[in-house]
């Protein structure tokens, strides 16, 4: 296992595993660091990512794109922060996405959250732009997304 340091970042990488953490920003050169990932599958876990700024998300675009000439990435946990702007970007679609972080808001009691949605349970719901409710924490009741579902799901659509 290697880790290292980037501005903000926190960078994990194990044999097929690439973990990231903090902010991806300025300081992230994210297009140079994928030199030091091996060749071959990887799947990168974004959950404690917390916030990208625009030079963070062309740095991250380079990584990616980088690792994807190399061999298949699968996306798990992805960031809140990091799964909308992903939307908002064609060269992700039909991605492999096994989970990720959105915004939901319960209409019985008012709490917000950012649950993990499991792409793989709903994938048939994700497919048709529709995001599954998933159980309020404090009162149990079902959440809804608290966003334009485009914003998360463009991904998925069949
Ligand atoms: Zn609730």
């Amino acid at each position: 296992m290697s880790t290292q340091r980037l501005g903000r970042l926190d960078l994990e990488l194990t044999p097929g595993r690439l973990t990231l953490a903090g902010r991806i920003d300025d300081a992230s050169p994210l297009g140079e660091f994928a030199a030091q990932v091996p060749a071959g599958d990887i799947v990168i876990d974004t959950d404690a990512v917390t916030f990208v700024n625009s030079i963070g998300m062309r740095e991250w675009m380079r990584l990616v794109r980088a690792l994807r000439e190399r061999g298949t990435v699968t996306f798990e946990r992805v960031a809140d922060v990091l799964i909308t702007q992903m939307n908002l970007r064609p060269e992700f679609s039909g991605v492999s996405i096994r989970s990720f972080h959105a915004q939901y808001v319960c209409p019985s009691c008012g709490a917000e959250a950012a649950p993990l949605v499991d792409a793989i349970v709903h994938a048939d719901s994700l497919r048709r732009m529709a995001a599954p409710r998933l159980p309020c924490a404090e009162c149990g009741k079902p959440m809804d997304l608290a966003d334009f579902p485009e914003r998360y799901l463009s991904l998925f659509k069949a």
